[in-house]
C-alpha cells in the first residue's frame, strides 16, 4: 500500500527519493525533470524505479520515434557494438557509406554529412550555408547573413543562442555571434524583404516544435522556397525534430511538395540509441566543404551509421509515416473535443500536438504533474502548453486511452 500526501499523490518512494535528492546534490541543474525516476522502457511504455509503468508522450522529444527497444534497432546497436565502434574519419568505415547513400536517397539528395547531437548539425548548415555563399553567391568577405524566424529553436550552442528569441536561452551567454536577421515566423513578406545581397541562408524549423507545435499558416513553406529560389539564397530546413516519420511524412516540408536546399537531421536519426545527426544536400552546396575545413571525432562512426541505417531502412518501408498520419487524424479528432474543455486551443500534425489550457485553470507543468499521476509522460513549454510526440509504434488503443487520461486531467477539478 502506498502513503499519500494531503493531495492524495503518493509519496515517493525510497528509491525515487534516493534519485531525486542525487538530483539535487550531484547533477547540475540544467532541467528540471517531473518527479518520476525511470529504469526500463518497452515499445510506448516506459517503468520506473518502483514498477510503475508509464506511457512515454514525449519520446525523448521525437528521438524515440520508433519507441523504446525496437527490434530491429537495437539488434542493429547489439550486432556494431560487437564489431567495431569507432573508426575516427581518418580512415573508411563499412558502416558509413551504406548508411549515406541510402539516407540520401530517402531525402532525394546527394551527399550527407554525419555528425552527432542536433546543435552540431545546425552548426554544420551554418558553416555551409556562409561558405556556400562567398564561393558560389559572391557575398564580400564576413559579410554573410542568415535569415531565422522568431520563436524557434535550433539548439544550445554559443552561435545558435545568439539568434533565439527566448530570453532565458541567451541570458548571460554573450557577446553573441553576428549575422543573423530575425523575422516572424509564418510571415513570408517579412521574410523576402530581409533579404539582400549578402543573405546566403534561411533556416526554418517546418513546425515549430520547441515553441509550442507551431504550424506555419498554409503556404508559407512554399512561399519560402519561392523567394529562396528568386534570391539565390539556400533554404535550410531544421527537420530535427518534425522530420523522420513524425509529421505523417518522412518530413514534414512534403506537406507542402516543397523540398529545401538543406535538410538538418537529428534526434530520432539515432533510433533513441546513440546521438546521430546529419546535413543532407546537393553536391554543389555540400562541395564546399573540404578536406581539413570541418569535421568531428565521433561523426560517421561506425556505431552511430549502422543505427542510422537502420532507422533510414524503417523510413524505407513507409509503415511509420503511415502509422503516423492514422493515430494523428484519431488523436486530432479527440484534441477537437478538448476545446473549451480545458484547452483554449489544440494544433497537429502528425503525432504531434500542442495544447494550449487556460491558464485560469492550471500550468503547463501542472497539467503535466497530473498526467503523471495517470501515467502519462508529457511535457509543458512556454507556460500554459503541453506537447505531445508519442512513439510512432503506439497502439491506437493506447492512444484512446491517452486521450482518456487527458481529458480527466484537464477537466476533473482535482487529479
Ligand atoms: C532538439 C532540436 C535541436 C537540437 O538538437 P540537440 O541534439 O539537442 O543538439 C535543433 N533543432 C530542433 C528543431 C530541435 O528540436
Amino acid at each position: 500500500m502506498t502513503t499519500t500526501d494531503t493531495h492524495g499523490r503518493p509519496h515517493p518512494s525510497a528509491a525515487t527519493q534516493l534519485h531525486l535528492s542525487l538530483a539535487e546534490t550531484a547533477i547540475a541543474h540544467n532541467y528540471e525533470p517531473l518527479p518520476v525516476v525511470l529504469a526500463s522502457g518497452q515499445g510506448a511504455w516506459v517503468t520506473d524505479v518502483d514498477g510503475h509503468r508509464y506511457l512515454d508522450c514525449l519520446a525523448g522529444y521525437s528521438a524515440l520515434n520508433f519507441g523504446h527497444g525496437h527490434p530491429r534497432l537495437t539488434a542493429a546497436a547489439q550486432e556494431q557494438l560487437a564489431r567495431l565502434t569507432l573508426t575516427s574519419r581518418a580512415f573508411h568505415n563499412d558502416r558509413l557509406g551504406p548508411f549515406c547513400r541510402d539516407l540520401a536517397e530517402l531525402a532525394g539528395m546527394d551527399l550527407v554529412l554525419p555528425m552527432n547531437t542536433g546543435a552540431e548539425a545546425v552548426e554544420t548548415a551554418l558553416k555551409v550555408a556562409r561558405k556556400w555563399g562567398y564561393e558560389r553567391k559572391g557575398v564580400a568577405p564576413d559579410r554573410a547573413t542568415v535569415i531565422v524566424a522568431d520563436g524557434n529553436f535550433h539548439g544550445r550552442t554559443t552561435t545558435i543562442v545568439s539568434f533565439s528569441t527566448d530570453p532565458v536561452a541567451r541570458e548571460g551567454f554573450g557577446p553573441f555571434t553576428p549575422g543573423f536577421r530575425t523575422v516572424p515566423y509564418g510571415d513570408s513578406a517579412a521574410l523576402e524583404a530581409a533579404v539582400d545581397e549578402n543573405t546566403v541562408a534561411v533556416l526554418l524549423e517546418p513546425i515549430q516544435g520547441e515553441a509550442g507545435v507551431l504550424l506555419p499558416p498554409p503556404g508559407y513553406l512554399q512561399a519560402v522556397r519561392d523567394v529562396c529560389t528568386r534570391e539565390n539564397v539556400l533554404f535550410i530546413a531544421d527537420e530535427i525534430q518534425s522530420g523522420l516519420g513524425r509529421t505523417g511524412t518522412t518530413f514534414a516540408c512534403e506537406a507542402e511538395d516543397v523540398t529545401p536546399d538543406i535538410y538538418v537531421l537529428g534526434k530520432a536519426l539515432g533510433g533513441g540509441i546513440v546521438p546521430v545527426s546529419a546535413v543532407v544536400s546537393r553536391h554543389d552546396v555540400l562541395d564546399v566543404i573540404r578536406p581539413g575545413s570541418h569535421g568531428s571525432t565521433f561523426g560517421g562512426n561506425p556505431l552511430a551509421a549502422a543505427v542510422g541505417h537502420a532507422v533510414v531502412e524503417l523510413l524505407r518501408t513507409g509503415e511509420y509515416q503511415a502509422r503516423a498520419a492514422e493515430l494523428g487524424e484519431r488523436l486530432r479528432g479527440r484534441l477537437d473535443e478538448l476545446v473549451g474543455h480545458g484547452a483554449v486551443a489544440v494544433r497537429s500534425r502528425g503525432l504531434w500536438a500542442g495544447i494550449d489550457l487556460d491558464p485560469a485553470l492550471m500550468t503547463g507543468r501542472q497539467a503535466c504533474l497530473r498526467l503523471l499521476d495517470r501515467r502519462i509522460l508529457a511535457k509543458d513549454t512556454h507556460g500554459s502548453t503541453i506537447r505531445l510526440a508519442p512513439p510512432l509504434v503506439m497502439e491506437p488503443t493506447q492512444l484512446d486511452w491517452l486521450c482518456d487520461q487527458l481529458t480527466e486531467a484537464l477537466t476533473r477539478p482535482t487529479g
